[in-house]
């Protein structure tokens, strides 16, 4: 199957109603196995995840490692009809109680600094999808939207992305900080998202990145924006703008980027814009029509999820 005729499909699928049925599914898992006294674990969800918003998220494994493909990092693809796409390297972390925390620093940091050099060695951006758990379970941390009742937002934000770039600084702070940062899966690729970033005082940015941050985005682009937006804010409220050259993937949309990078660990521009890109990679290709992947990729990457917008 060509990518053209996946993104076929699409006029069939209302892609957001997919991943809210998915988070759903996963908030009454997760709201059962609490009642039995038992604990949810990040493998079982995202099997659930995919299950649920199948079609819309498909997995495709890769062949030689299909057998030890458990607590891997899965690459997803973020598909446009117009062959954009929007590339990520994501690793599942739940949110522990007793005491509040996310195991970013698993096997004493290790874990982290696999993620960041494997999604760097694919040129795109490590994120974190992160299980928070339901409403109920984490709800002496309300979101900053917070509406009293039924809050929607928090019970979107149980199956909820964080940006690598942002994980590596927040795995320092107290826990909150990662809870209210961190993006329900559903909100990306939502159309009715505002996710134009705030100014950068005294950076000044080349024509079409300006257009793409501050003129309407959709699909690939919207979530790499969205993504991009919330490191921007991380970033707002730190110190010093940087600007300089930086390297580039030969297929990036984007070029030209400013390498400022506040108190992050590397410049936030082109770790999550390096994802963005004018066509899929040949790997991409290759399992989309059922061939061998010849690619050499980190072996930590258990195969791609695509999710057609
Ligand atoms: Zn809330």
């Amino acid at each position: 199957m060509s990518v053209m005729d996946l993104s076929g499909m699409d006029d069939a699928l209302d892609f957001r109603a997919a991943l809210v049925r998915a988070r759903e599914a996963v908030e009454t898992h997760v709201t059962r196995v609490d009642a039995m006294g038992h604990a949810w674990h990040e493998t079982t969800l995202t099997d659930l995840l995919l299950e649920q918003a199948w079609p819309a998220m498909r997995a495709l494994p890769f062949n030689q490692v299909q057998e030890g493909a458990v607590g891997a990092d899965w690459l997803w693809w973020w598909l446009d009809q117009d062959g954009t796409a929007f590339g990520m390297l994501v690793q599942a972390k739940r949110l522990h109680a007793d005491p509040w925390r996310i195991d970013y620093g698993y096997r004493g940091g290790a874990q982290l600094r696999d993620l960041l050099s494997a999604a760097e060695a694919l040129s795109v951006p490590p994120v974190y999808c992160l299980y928070l758990g339901s409403k109920a379970f984490r709800a002496q941390f309300a979101c900053d939207a917070h509406e009293e009742g039924d809050c929607a937002r928090c019970h979107a934000a149980t199956v909820s992305l964080q940006p690598g770039i942002i994980a590596a600084h927040a795995a320092a702070l107290p826990v909150d900080f990662s809870i209210r940062q961190a993006i329900p899966l559903e909100y990306l690729g939502d159309p009715n998202q505002d996710t134009r970033p705030p100014l950068l005082a005294g950076m000044s940015l080349p024509a079409d990145l300006e257009q793409f941050l501050y003129e309407d985005q959709r699909g690939a682009n919207a979530v790499a924006r969205h993504l991009l937006k919330r490191v921007i804010e991380v970033r707002a409220g730190q110190l010093s703008v940087d600007v300089g050259d930086v390297r580039v993937a030969p297929d990036q949309v984007y070029k030209d980027l400013p390498d400022d990078r506040g108190h992050l660990y590397e410049p936030y521009f082109p770790n999550i814009l390096r994802g963005l890109r004018t066509s899929p990679p040949d790997y991409l290709h290759d399992l989309l029509a059922g061939r061998p992947v010849t690619a050499t990729l980190p072996s930590s990457v258990a195969g791609v999820v695509v999710l057609t917008l």
